[in-house]
């Protein structure tokens, strides 16, 4: 079962993540998971250019490490790096004390950016965390989820589909997920300009977190 919306449920059993901003103005939240990737970031990059739009990046630390220029190039333009730990954990299958570390390894590149947040921005990996490892994260990282999921890593996801789904689940305040991920190149390039064009002639602004 996929849903392009995030079920309420989740979102009140979880009251302490973020999952949309509260806000009356039409303001958009983009994010990118699991870069930085070289080409595939980079036209992302050039879209948000284009737009002059900025957009907010949880960055998977080994990529940062092969890709620190990409990572750069995006601070450089006004996007803001969040965390998505250090290789793609997944917090259900790892112990709790694994999964700080690996976040606290992803940290340190974005600190070598010379990225100093005052409370940092994390994502978890396929939304999977333990209770324990929220209760630990929360104190020193601003935990984001989303509501609104592209799709756009879906193999048997059309592009159109994922355009349509995406603009109709879209709301004030809404924080958007799409993937610098090779696995959702051909839906962000087809999607992404098209997603905000529409909002931008619907007088929307998109924002950092
Ligand atoms: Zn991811």
């Amino acid at each position: 079962m996929f849903f392009h919306k995030t079920p309420a449920p989740a979102r009140w059993l979880f009251p302490s993540l973020l999952w949309k901003k509260k806000t009356n103005n039409k303001e958009i939240y983009l994010t990118f998971d699991d870069g930085p990737i070289p080409g595939l970031t980079e036209y992302i990059l050039d879209v948000l250019k284009d737009y002059n739009v900025k957009a907010t990046f949880f960055c998977v630390g080994e990529n940062i490490k092969k890709n620190k220029s990409i990572a750069e190039r995006a601070l450089r333009e006004g996007h803001r790096l969040g965390n998505h730990s250090y290789n793609h954990c997944n917090g259900w299958q790892t112990s709790t004390i694994d999964y700080i570390s690996n976040v606290v390894r992803c940290q340190r590149h974005l600190l070598d950016l010379h990225d100093h947040d005052v409370k940092p921005l994390f994502r978890p990996p396929y939304g999977k965390m333990k209770l324990s490892q929220i209760k630990l994260l929360k104190k020193k990282y601003q935990i984001v989820m989303w509501d609104v999921l592209s799709g756009d890593f879906l193999n048997d996801m059309e592009p159109e589909v994922c355009l349509k789904k995406s603009i109709k689940a879209t709301g004030k305040g809404s924080i958007v997920i799409f993937h610098d991920n090779i696995k959702a190149e051909e839906n962000v390039k087809y999607s992404l300009s098209r997603y905000i064009k529409h909002f931008l002639d619907k007088g929307y602004s998109f924002k950092t977190l």
